[in-house]
């Protein structure tokens, strides 16, 4: 890894910020002096800021508003990935934990913590999902006992049961609705078969992890100590 970046990581700013830090002739390698943003960092080198080393944390977890418009992916030729949205002194391995669709808004928890991943998205631990959803069509409480039985969305198994709670009921309805698993389109695809579409979708909650709705739409923060260990 460079040095640059290395730093970045650390915590020691942005890349620009770094590089003042360097010519300020304050960083060390091995205990050599150096000044060179591109000197590359080897397993075992010791990284050394005004005498103090230059460790970083190394699993990271940032809570993101994701915003309409993004990938949940690590990287794509052609469209915005949700990485893009990190600052540049974040990690460069983390990753999305599951994935929104590109028109989905709200909670995107990123990590570069794999063990965590699996357990958050383990088909065995059915994890609830909480969305907030604006829907074209009228959603009725016979609706509610349906999401409640589970419906038949074209997989192999009926959905697992899902509460809907109705926000606002009339041609265009509000709703807010948990679910326990993590299918592809899953929300859109249960309004579907009764007749309804989603024109807005945004995830509000995964486990106990709640968005943090002073996060402006694209903004991302880390994980507080609490959200952490009730989510682990
Ligand atoms: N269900 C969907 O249909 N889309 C999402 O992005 C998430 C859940």
């Amino acid at each position: 890894m460079r040095l640059d970046k290395y730093l970045c990581e650390a915590g020691y700013g942005t890349r620009s910020e770094v590089k003042k830090l360097l010519r300020s002739c304050i960083v060390t390698v091995n205990g050599e002096r150096v000044t060179k943003s591109e000197t590359k960092i080897k397993d075992g080198d010791v990284v050394c800021v005004a005498g103090k080393e230059a460790c970083f944390s190394r699993v990271e977890y940032w809570m993101l508003h994701k915003p309409a418009g993004y990938i949940s992916a690590t990287e794509d030729k052609k469209l915005d990935t949700v990485l893009e949205l990190l600052p540049e002194n974040a990690r460069s391995d983390l990753f999305p934990v599951g994935r929104l669709d590109r028109d989905t808004e709200g909670l995107l928890l990123l990590t570069n913590d794999g063990k965590l991943a699996h357990y958050l998205l383990s088909p065995k631990r059915h994890v609830d999902k909480t969305y907030y959803a604006r829907i074209q069509g009228r959603v009725k409480s016979e609706h509610v006992q349906a999401f409640l039985e589970g419906l038949d969305i074209g997989d192999e198994k009926k959905t697992l049961p899902a509460e809907l709670r109705i926000l606002k009921s009339g041609p265009e309805s509000e709703i807010e609705v948990t679910i326990r698993e993590g299918r592809f389109h899953q929300v859109k695809r249960m309004f579907e078969v009764i007749g309804c579409e989603v024109t807005y979708l945004k995830r509000l909650s995964m486990g106990s992890l709640k968005l943090d709705e002073t996060l402006e739409i694209g903004a991302c923060r880390p994980l507080t100590e609490e959200e952490l260990r009730k989510l682990k």
